[in-house]
């Protein structure tokens, strides 16, 4: 069977050759870049077949407990629960921290063990694959909030990112006003510098605290780091094992809050808010004085689908899970929506959107008790 290439968003190369420190630079968070073919297919494993392949390696042991007393959860969680597009099959190892010290130690665990291993916020940029993923799924609850002096927030990178942008508003600071309705957290807002309304997260930030692949903690300021349209130094940071905290710099303003609201109806009229989606699944091109929701409507795919997966009929960057949607109907809507494009305008359409690489099975697999 042959279905829409995964790897034009690949992330985890499962290397049977690597050693614990090299998997750490490629086991830590997935960033996909999406190669500029949009034609290729790969095949893969039937579904079945290899669904069945996962979950015989999984259901050894339901739980797993390490030194520290982290329970990780083995082969039941689904995916398609860790996610807005309500897409995913099961993955190998699952756990959720809520503070620093679970999150090194859930980090080092994986490390020694060998496990690759992503975290997540809400799941609300990402495309799981029906086959699940083979390594650890750490889901960051790290949630705290603390006002240092006016206007300046250190923020948990679990935290809601929608939350934080109305409460900094509702409080006359100006800055994230656009954050509100983006079903993000502030580690996932600042992985993909989100953005909207002509603002975006990096011009809030004053620095960032992550954690390395050798459970290190550091603190970069953000004037030494180069961010870009949805693009962040942290998707090429080889010894990046996870964002921890941000610290947000924010000027007074009398009209933030007003204009927040305003955001957040605009917003609700012209996105299909309340359908299971990942936001824009394409970047809009640039210079090219015309987004990529444009392009895919004039080329009159607006309603398109494939199984259950839809443009929606009210924002056609916008690919819904009407219902049932497998990762392949989504993969297959992807490409042939960039494929029609393409045909039509001569434009390539690049991925927001990040697909996780489901092949990342244990590296040792004597190790994976
Ligand atoms: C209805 C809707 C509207 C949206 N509107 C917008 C919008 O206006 N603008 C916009 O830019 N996006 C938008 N999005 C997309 C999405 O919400 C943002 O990209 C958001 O910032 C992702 O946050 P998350 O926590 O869900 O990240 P996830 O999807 O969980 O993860 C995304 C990536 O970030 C990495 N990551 C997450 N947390 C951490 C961490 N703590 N440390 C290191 N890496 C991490 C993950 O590994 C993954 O690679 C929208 C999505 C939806 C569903």
């Amino acid at each position: 069977m042959s279905c829409p290439s995964p790897t034009h968003f690949a992330v985890i190369s499962p290397n049977p050759n690597l050693k614990p420190h090299e998997v750490s630079q490629i086991a830590k968070t997935p960033f996909m870049s999406f190669p500029s073919s949009h034609t290729s297919h790969l095949p893969l494993q039937s579904p079945r077949n290899a669904c069945f392949f996962l979950c015989n390696h999984m259901n050894k042991q339901e739980v797993t407990q390490n030194g520290n007393g982290l329970k990780f959860v083995r082969g039941k969680k689904l995916l398609r629960d860790l996610c807005t597009w309500g897409i995913g099959g099961p993955c190998n190892y699952f756990l959720q921290v809520f503070n620093q010290t679970q999150l090194v130690s859930a980090i080092r665990y994986c490390l020694e063990h060998s496990i690759q291993f992503i975290i997540i916020g809400k799941g609300s940029n990402c495309l799981f694959d029906d086959l699940g993923f083979g390594g650890c799924v750490i889901l960051n609850r790290i949630e705290f909030l603390e006002r240092i002096e006016s206007g300046i927030y250190r923020v948990g990178s679990g935290f809601q990112f929608n939350r934080l942008g109305v409460q900094c508003s509702n409080e006359g600071f100006t800055g994230l006003e656009f954050a509100g309705g983006i079903p993000g957290t502030v580690g996932g807002a600042t992985f993909m510098n989100a953005g909207a309304n002509g603002q975006e997260t990096a011009d809030a930030i004053d620095s960032i605290e992550i954690v390395t692949t050798e459970g290190r903690l550091q603190t970069l300021k953000r004037s030494d780091l180069d961010f870009g349209y949805r693009s962040s130094p942290f998707q090429n940071m080889e010894d990046l094992a996870a964002i921890v905290a941000v610290t947000f710099q924010l000027n007074h303003c009398e009209s933030a809050r007003r204009r927040q609201q305003e955001y957040l109806e605009r917003r609700r009229k012209s996105q299909p808010v309340g359908e299971r989606s990942a936001g824009s699944v394409f970047r809009n091109p640039s210079n090219l004085g015309v987004s990529a929701a444009e392009l895919i409507e004039k080329a009159g795919l607006k309603s398109f689908r494939v199984g259950g997966a839809m443009v929606s009929d009210i924002h056609a960057n916008f690919f819904i899970n009407s219902g049932g949607s497998t990762s392949q109907d989504m993969l297959e809507l992807i490409n042939l929506v960039k494929e029609k494009v393409n045909q039509k305008f001569g434009v390539q359409l690049k991925e927001e959107v990040l697909y996780v690489d489901p092949h990342c099975s244990s590296v040792n697999p004597n190790n994976d008790k």
